[in-house]
């Protein structure tokens, strides 16, 4: 479902962000990719939905190459896939109901289904009723909460996000946590960066783990050890 062959990424001026790094992530399972700061995280994310490009190597999705998809293509790819990642901040000019419903309007998505698909997802984390209030009016959790739902409205296949629970108290985190496990229960693949790989230790995930651009850990989490 994510395969990875290869995969390196160097960036202007010389930064490889990426060494060589080849994986698969199969359809159904929940992956925790943890590493220092600076190891490659965001990176190995930004590939899958081609917010970035391998320099050489291959990534595929559901079995397409889209090392070399051509830009016109990318939100045919991107609309299977939720986001959650560092730069998908949310609108705070807007209603928590809007944050969440901007991917439908890109789609052209019914507007009575919209809602209805609106109002579900936030009731998938937490959120029923909030839908009318401002983003900034939010507890950080909360807002991590909108933009959790912003990224399955679309009821995608795959889930990723970039260390969600950053910047979140222990008890928020952990909410966090439990809920990307419910949507994995769900038959979403969950494919989720973090410091902190103890909180997911409970949903006994594979886990990734990069140092410096390199695959070195790939198994079972064992204990709660991060
Ligand atoms: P992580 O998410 O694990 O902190 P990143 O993927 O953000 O790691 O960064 C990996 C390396 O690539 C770092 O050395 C970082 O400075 C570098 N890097 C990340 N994004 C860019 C960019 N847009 N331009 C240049 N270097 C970058
Ligand atoms: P540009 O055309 O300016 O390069 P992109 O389409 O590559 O813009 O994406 C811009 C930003 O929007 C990305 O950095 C990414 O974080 C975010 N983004 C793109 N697609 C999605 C998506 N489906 N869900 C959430 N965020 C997204």
């Amino acid at each position: 479902m994510i395969v990875f062959e290869q995969v390196v990424k160097h960036y202007p001026g010389g930064y490889t962000a990426l060494a060589g790094v080849s994986f698969e992530i199969r359809h159904g399972e929940l992956v925790v990719l943890s590493g220092h700061s600076g190891a490659g995280k965001s990176t190995l994310m930004k590939l899958i939905p081609v917010i970035e490009r391998p320099t050489t190597g291959t990534v595929r999705i559901n079995g397409q190459d889209v090392s070399h998809l051509p830009r016109r293509a990318t939100p045919y790819l991107r609309r299977n896939l939720g986001l959650v990642l560092q730069e998908s901040r949310l609108l705070y000019d807007r209603s928590v109901f809007d944050n969440v419903m901007l991917p439908l309007v890109i789609t052209g998505h019914p507007p009575r289904d919209a809602a209805r698909r609106v109002a579900a997802a936030l009731e998938r984390v937490g959120l029923d009723g909030r839908g009318k209030e401002r983003p900034a009016g939010l507890s950080g959790g909360e807002q991590q909460r909108v933009a959790i739902a912003r990224a399955i409205v679309n009821r995608p296949s795959i889930l990723i996000a970039d260390e969600p629970t950053a910047h979140l108290d222990p008890d928020y985190a952990r909410d966090i946590a439990d809920l990307f496990r419910s949507f994995n229960e769900a038959g979403v693949t969950v494919l989720v960066s973090t410091h902190d790989a103890g909180l997911f230790a409970a949903s006994r995930p594979r886990r990734l783990v990069l140092a410096k651009g390199m695959l070195v850990g790939d198994g079972a989490a064992v204990g709660a050890a991060a």
